[in-house]
């Protein structure tokens, strides 16, 4: 925890108010460094009525961990105007039902540990107090509890913790730098899901797993259905964990 973190427990209030009236409104949304989750990206290039493809082309940049070899994709922020956010309008965010998950937490981070024996996730959380913010020290009234279900976050939470059981399979099973086809497999059934979906449909990509008539037809509508078979996918490739999709 660095500095400018300070533990908070769910119970806790929430001495926190965002609104347009802050002087400091959208400054959040410039500068960015921001990286998103394979959710974040389902959830955005579906609120603006794209592909995966053309929205990871147009709207993020790519590259990989220098220690894990992920692929990490990050939005491409306007070096012209303040390196901000491609979403962010004068308004506030033209994406708000579908923004990220970590625009919904900001100012707070979230951390889990889950329980090897159980599987059961425990989350603990920190306020980052950044001095450009001044949505601090405003009575809401609210506990964090309150302020988080106002965020309407924990379906992107509950679908994001995928992502980390993933990179905890990947950092216990192949420590060190993933290479190649490993890497592409983790972008096409995370990242890239319509092409995902179209090797699968047009190319016979999961031939070898016999997967049921119904998970066919459900994938060809259901993003979220593609994804969790995309999570599966990887994790029969890159670790041979079993798969379940289909059974
Ligand atoms: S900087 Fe803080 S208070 Fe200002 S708009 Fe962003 S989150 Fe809200
Ligand atoms: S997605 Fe919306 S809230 Fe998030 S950085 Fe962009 S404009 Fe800001």
């Amino acid at each position: 925890m660095t500095e400018d973190m300070v533990a908070i427990s769910l119970e806790n209030s929430m001495n926190f108010n965002c609104n347009s009236e802050n002087e400091c409104f959208n400054d959040c949304c410039r500068d960015l460094n921001q990286a998103l989750t394979p959710y974040d990206i389902l959830r955005l290039k579906n609120n603006l009525g794209i592909s995966s493809q053309i929205f990871l082309k147009t709207y993020t940049s790519l590259h990989y961990g220098p220690g894990s070899g992920l692929p990490v994709i990050e939005f491409k922020p306007n070096p012209d105007a303040g390196y901000e956010c491609p979403f962010v309008t004068p308004e506030g965010c033209s994406v708000y039902e579908d923004r990220p998950a970590s625009c919904r937490m900001y100012p707070l981070a979230r951390a889990i540990a889950r329980s090897r024996d159980t599987g059961e996730i425990s989350e603990y959380f920190a306020l980052i107090e950044e001095p450009h913010c001044k949505g601090f020290g405003k009575k809401t009234g609210q506990t964090v509890k309150e302020w988080l279900k106002g965020q309407n976050v924990s379906r992107h939470n509950k679908e994001n913790d995928k992502l980390m059981e993933l990179i905890s399979l990947k950092n216990r099973i192949l420590p060190g730098k993933l290479e190649g086809a490993g890497a592409d497999i983790f972008y096409l059934g995370l990242y890239d899901l319509d092409e995902f979906r179209a090797q699968i449909i047009e190319k016979d990509l999961l031939n070898k797993f016999s997967l049921s008539e119904d998970l066919l037809t459900e994938i060809k509508t259901d993003d979220e259905v593609l994804l969790n078979l995309g999570i599966d996918w990887v994790k029969f490739m890159l670790f041979g964990i079993k798969m379940t999709s289909g059974e």
